[in-house]
């Protein structure tokens, strides 16, 4: 499965977060082993046990809803996180960061989905956000694109819509936040239920699970 997905996403260079919660760190060196280096966690205790027993090229995401009072145990080593859902947690990943000597990436999450369940930005208040100088002095995180997860239903269109108004936030974050930033890119939208009409709708990363490791 691993390599027909790769090609698949290769082909539109979309990046392959592999989500690995739950799995066992054998499954894992199974996708390392053939050549993967992403994976992505949503609870930080297992994300800290699997840094540690695993191969240190691995680049670490953590992509679930993020507690405050754990950044500290994930920033010395986390390469991205993907689920910034609120501007007190943007500033708690930089002070850690900043203890840590880093500079965190990460992703803005927002609420596309119809559901109540999924956590999310507003995109009027992290505008006034990211313009002002609170965020102009956060030297230690560095925002390089936006998140966002669809309803899950079998209502195709539905789905695409919702990833249709991701693209269109990430758009005009671009524009009027970061026109000259090249390292803001990147669209993490899309799961093993989804991926292709992610893809089709511009995503930049899909994060897949279950098609990779079975269901959990
Ligand atoms: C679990 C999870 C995924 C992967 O889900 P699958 O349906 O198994 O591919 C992707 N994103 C987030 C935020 C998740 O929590």
């Amino acid at each position: 499965m691993l390599e027909k997905l790769q090609k698949e996403l290769q082909i539109n260079e979309v990046t392959l977060v592999a989500v690995s919660k739950t799995k066992p760190n054998e499954a894992i060196l199974e996708l390392y082993n053939k050549g993967q280096r992403i994976f992505g966690e949503n609870r930080v205790q297992e994300l800290v046990q699997k840094e540690e027993s695993l191969p240190k090229d691995i680049q670490w995401h953590a992509i679930g809803h993020l507690q405050r009072n754990k950044v500290k145990y994930i920033a010395p080593f986390i390469s991205l996180i993907h689920s910034v859902e609120s501007i007190r947690l943007l500033e708690e990943i930089n002070k850690e960061a900043k203890k840590n000597d880093r500079i965190i990436h990460c992703l803005l999450q927002f609420k596309i989905a119809e559901e109540d369940s999924k956590f999310g930005l507003q995109l009027g208040e992290i505008k006034d956000y990211l313009q002002s100088e609170s965020f102009k002095n956060q030297k230690n995180t560095k925002i390089v694109g936006v998140m966002g997860m669809a309803t899950f239903t079998d209502d195709e269109q539905q789905v695409r819509n919702e990833f249709k108004q991701l693209k269109s936030i990430f758009g005009s974050l671009k524009q009027e936040v970061f026109p000259s930033d090249p390292d803001f890119k990147e669209i993490s939208m899309g799961m093993s239920g989804d991926y292709r009409i992610a893809m089709e709708e511009g995503s930049t990363m899909v994060r897949i699970g279950s098609l990779l490791f079975g269901e959990r």
